[in-house]
């Protein structure tokens, strides 16, 4: 089974955070980074970290920040052939305060830089040639050329056979890009496994309520929804069943990248051949420790972390 191939298209990214909490960056601040990020390559490291085959169409500047990035995913198993490094463009990068809240202010620069020059190149054809499953996430639908390479993708990747998901994973600072809207609608149709944190869940539907945005989006052809709740845990929603599993109890860090190794847990064990139930508590340990690690990739876990995190909840 792991000789299925997952693979992603999006931003890959260096994320720079402040050390102290606080309302924005309008006053000098301490600052730590940079980290690897960028949600569609956190989800595929983790993916890569539970032994799946695993790869990322995206583009990078040939600076440091990329090859940051490209360094630590090939040492955690991701197939980086079809990151393009390109000459002149400076990788995307991403600054973020936590508000006492536990609200995000971010300040982006994704679409202006390498990332949104992302194509698929014969290397990204030679990726998709070989998908099983296709992982798309909403922050990587910020311009009409990445939702086109999106679609490219994913037309492919369901001719094959293969199967889509779709993590809505959108942040308030993106939602005034106009074709971003249109395009998270767009993946309510294409794609076969949904999994939106929980206020997301409403955010595309008429429906006004959980109950009747699950029946909204199941008719729409969608055939399991995931919904993430953060420190109460996930749920898993597909017409005839509703089934919760609760989070385990940890201490939270910083909760960037929890949903992105939330997410790529649960589709590899899904493409692995555990149940729904076995998937969601995997998908919760890694969520659990996502959250226990400062950094946005710094806590992607292998199945021997997630199996302890497991062994340690029941005991
Ligand atoms: P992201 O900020 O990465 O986009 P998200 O909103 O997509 O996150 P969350 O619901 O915040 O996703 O987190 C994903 C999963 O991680 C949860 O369903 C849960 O399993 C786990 N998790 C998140 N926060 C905690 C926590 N404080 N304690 C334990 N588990 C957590
Ligand atoms: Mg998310």
């Amino acid at each position: 089974t792991t000789t299925k191939s997952v693979v992603t298209i999006g931003e890959v990214l260096v994320e720079i955070m402040a050390d102290t909490r606080g309302d924005g960056f309008r006053e000098p601040l301490s600052l730590r980074g940079p980290f690897p990020s960028g949600a569609p390559a956190i989800f595929i490291d983790q993916v890569a970290r539970l032994g799946q085959k695993a790869g990322l169409i995206s583009c990078v500047g040939n600076d440091d920040f990329g090859w940051l990035n490209i360094e630590r995913l090939r040492a955690d198993g991701v197939d980086t052939s079809a990151i393009r490094v390109h000459p002149d463009q400076v990788t995307g990068s991403a600054f973020v305060r936590y508000r006492e809240s536990g609200e995000r202010d971010f300040v982006f620069n994704i679409k202006n830089s390498a990332c949104g020059q992302t194509r698929i190149t014969e290397e990204g054809q030679l990726l998709l040639a070989q998908c099983a499953h296709l992982h798309i996430m909403g922050s990587s639908l910020f311009s009409f050329r990445l939702i086109d390479e999106a679609k490219k993708a994913i037309e492919q990747v369901k001719a094959q056979g293969g199967t889509i998901s779709f993590d809505p994973n959108v942040r308030k600072e993106m939602l005034n890009i106009p074709e971003m809207r249109a395009a998270l609608e767009m993946m309510l149709q294409y794609c076969d496994l949904f999994m939106p944190s929980g206020p997301e869940l409403m955010l595309l539907t008429e429906a006004t309520t959980e109950e009747h945005a699950i029946t909204e989006i199941l008719g729409l052809g969608v055939s399991g929804i995931v919904v993430k709740r953060g420190s109460e845990g996930a749920s898993w929603h597909d017409g005839t069943q509703n089934l919760f599993v609760p989070a385990f109890k940890v201490a939270e860090i910083d909760p960037t990248g929890a949903g992105d190794c939330f997410g790529a847990t649960f589709v590899t064990c899904r493409l692995q051949g555990r149940s729904i139930a076995d998937s969601l508590r995997y998908a919760n340990a890694s969520g659990a420790l996502a959250v226990g690690q400062r950094g946005p990739m710094e806590g992607t876990s292998d199945f021997v972390a997630l199996d302890a995190l497991i062994a340690g909840d029941a005991a």
